[in-house]
């Protein structure tokens, strides 16, 4: 077994345990490998051993792999989204998970029209309100919704996306994720979701997916502990 086989098989044996733990359906949590930066040989190497969800986050790398790797997998964008690429990542993932403003909503939207099928969104919150950070703030994420249901009949908004602020602490992330599940409660109970019954929550990375499926994490995503250290930010595209 290659290593990140090995890491895969280890992490994904250690997802089912927490939900177990938590008392929640393992099957309902699911791992994200994060690619962002990994070449295609070792994204093909987690493929072979049955990783089937990635996560990128630049689209002019995503152009590269993606087409290379076929589409086996389910790729998900979750890096900073702008209006004028919206076109072209909607036609290469089928889920986009960091939709913040009404703006690129649309764009993609008219993409996946344009495309004759429609796109996965979550809707990507500010969970700490740090002002530097991507997001839509908390107080108004409900009206983004509304606003996304009505004037986004491609979009299928299944559920919310975060990144809390980054402590060294595990356990400090854990308020935040508690915050983004009581929201996505709130949210499924006024019907802002395509499938209110089964809402997805995507939170939770490397340091801290514990904390985040013992708070009702139903994605997880995780770069460094399957694929290793990344380049220096600067060194990457
Ligand atoms: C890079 C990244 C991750 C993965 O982070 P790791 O700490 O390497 O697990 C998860 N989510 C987003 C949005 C990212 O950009």
């Amino acid at each position: 077994m290659t290593p990140i086989c090995e890491r895969i098989r280890q992490i994904s044996e250690h997802i089912a345990a927490v939900a177990q733990r938590a008392g929640r359906e393992p099957g309902l949590v699911r791992l994200m490998a994060v690619s962002k930066t990994v070449p295609p040989e070792l994204v093909r190497a987690a493929m072979d051993c049955g990783q089937t969800l990635f996560g990128e986050n630049y689209l002019q790398e995503a152009q590269e792999k993606i087409p290379r790797l076929g589409h086996g997998a389910s790729w998900h964008f979750i890096g900073h989204l702008q209006s004028n690429k919206c076109r072209d990542i909607a036609a290469l993932f089928d889920t986009v998970e960091s939709v913040d403003r009404l703006k690129p909503a649309r764009r993609l939207d008219e993409a996946a029209a344009a495309l004759g099928r429609g796109l996965n969104i979550l809707v990507q919150v500010n969970i700490g309100e740090e002002p530097q950070k991507a997001g839509v703030m908390p107080q108004e994420t409900g009206m983004l919704l509304e606003a996304i249901r009505s004037a986004c009949p491609h979009l299928h908004c299944l559920g919310l996306m975060a990144l809390p602020p980054h402590f060294d602490d595990p356990e400090a992330s854990r308020p935040y994720f508690r915050m983004l599940r009581e929201m996505g409660k709130e949210y499924a109970q006024r019907e802002l979701f395509s499938n209110n019954q089964q809402v997805e929550l995507s939170m939770g990375m490397s340091g801290d997916y514990e904390a985040a499926i013992e708070e009702g994490a139903t994605i997880v995503r995780v770069g460094t502990a399957i694929f290793g250290a990344r380049p220096p930010k600067g060194a990457e595209r």
